[in-house]
């Protein structure tokens, strides 16, 4: 008996179903020893798994199957009286894989426990994860206010994906003071109901911060009920170097593609949050299908116990590598966040949200396209590749490749030009980066 064909025809059943939480077991609750707390580093090893339920396996298997097999007829119709509210205690287990599955769910345990965050869930991208969440919030007529720029395909998804159902939206300039957001918070209140507000901080592909704590200051000054939820893409520094929940998110997303996988080999997606925050997106989800599969699942596993080894290694290379391109004769100048100038807002924004400077970049060389292409094309150590957030260092030519379609007002205004490479840098020896940058602007 599956789930789906035995839902066929019961539209209310299967919207119950949808939102509910099926666990295959309790969450392990091991958060402490001897009265100290435990830090994420020590159980992305073990959390969440009970290896007694896997042949004693010291790692998860990779759980490939469609459905799970009820005990009894009579187990499975006390599971739906679970599922349907007719018996209280909720689903006893899991039913179908586009619900959730075992590898999914200790993964979702384990995203959770970075940002101290309630519940967590898995998405075959992140823009699976951005879509679903947009698709659970909205609602035709609505105003969605967000901070500029966006990751183009969020861009695109707002811009002209929603509205074609009637969703419109405003926004506001990255590092914008908490009297501007209120003024937008106002005019999109004006022409419609706002869900949420979206931001992404540090924006692709500026690295400009939002001040969240402004926008939940904003946001709570400006409704007094039906508050629109405050929905971070934190994709570029997090878990490990910002951590919006502290800061008055309500919902936490990520490209799991980049640093949480880490290794350039798989596409995911995350979302973090409340409790009350992640079920209406848990059940969108299991509605449409946006689950992450089993095996990229455990190949996240394996990725988030380094998570914390590979961020910090790859951010103190950054710090290393930009430090010698800053002062290089060939460079006009590093856009990073170690060097944002003191007493700016930027500057402001990061002492209060942020604990590192990442480790993907804008270098601007002195010259044009030419130069660009000449440093890219001697480049050894560094790959040509869109992407960041993996072991390998990256380097790209966004005004030719990833912008290239961009209308030159906006990659003016995003400050895109011909002399930008866009560098992301990976976990090698810094000295060996060093060498490989060097011998490229000498190139130049
Ligand atoms: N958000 C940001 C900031 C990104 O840079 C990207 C991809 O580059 C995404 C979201 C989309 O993630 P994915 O490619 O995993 O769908």
């Amino acid at each position: 008996m599956s789930a789906p064909e035995e839902l066929a025809g019961t539209p209310e059943t299967e919207a119950e179903l949808s939102g509910v939480d099926t666990r295959r077991r309790p969450k392990q609750q091991m958060l402490e020893v001897g009265g100290r707390r435990l830090s994420p580093a020590t159980l992305m090893m073990g959390h969440g798994f009970d290896p007694a339920l896997s042949e004693g396996a010291l790692k998860p298997p990779i759980f490939l199957t469609s459905t799970f097999v009820f005990e009894s007829a009579a187990a499975g119709k006390r599971h739906f009286e679970g599922v349907t509210g007719q018996r209280p205690g909720g689903a006893e287990g899991l039913v179908y894989s586009r619900f959730n599955g075992p590898n999914q769910e200790i993964l979702e345990d384990r995203l959770g426990i970075w940002e101290g965050a309630e519940e967590a869930l898995a998405f075959s991208s992140g823009m699976a994860a951005i879509a679903t969440v947009l698709l659970a919030l909205v609602r035709p007529g609505d105003t969605i206010v967000h901070s500029a720029p966006l990751y183009a395909a969020t861009e695109t998804l707002i811009g002209k994906i929603l509205g074609r159902f009637g969703v419109q939206w405003l926004d506001f300039p990255a590092g914008a003071t908490r009297s501007e957001i209120e003024a937008v918070l106002d005019k999109a209140s004006a022409t419609g109901r706002v869900p949420l507000i979206y931001l992404e901080s540090p924006a692709n592909p500026t690295n400009a911060l939002v001040d969240v704590e402004a926008v939940a200051a904003a946001r709570d000054a400006r409704f007094a009920d039906e508050k629109p939820l405050i929905v971070i893409d934190n994709t570029f520094l997090g878990p490990l170097w910002q951590q919006p929940l502290t800061h008055g998110a309500d919902i936490v997303l990520y490209s799991l593609t980049k640093y949480a996988g880490g290794h350039s080999d798989l596409v995911a997606g995350g979302a973090v949050g409340s409790k009350a925050a992640i079920d209406p997106i848990r059940a969108m989800r299991n509605t449409i299908g946006t689950i992450l599969d089993p095996h990229s699942a455990w190949m996240l596993l394996r990725s988030l116990e380094t998570l914390e080894l590979r961020m910090s290694r790859a951010g103190e290379n950054a710090a290393k590598v930009c430090a010698f391109l800053r002062d290089h004769p060939k460079v006009e100048r590093v856009g990073y966040l170690g060097f944002l100038e003191d007493g700016s807002r930027q500057a402001d924004i990061y002492r209060r949200h942020c604990s590192g400077a990442g480790s993907t970049f804008s270098l601007y060389l002195k010259g044009g396209e030419p130069e660009a292409f000449r440093f890219l094309d001697a480049l050894k150590i560094a790959k040509l590749a869109v992407s960041l957030g993996g072991t390998e260092t990256l380097a790209s030519h966004p005004a030719g490749m990833t912008h290239l379609s961009v209308a030159p007002a906006r990659k003016a205004a995003l400050d895109i030009g011909d002399n930008l490479v866009r560098i992301s840098i990976g976990v090698e020896n810094a000295d060996d980066l060093i060498a490989d940058f060097e011998q490229a602007l000498a190139a130049v």
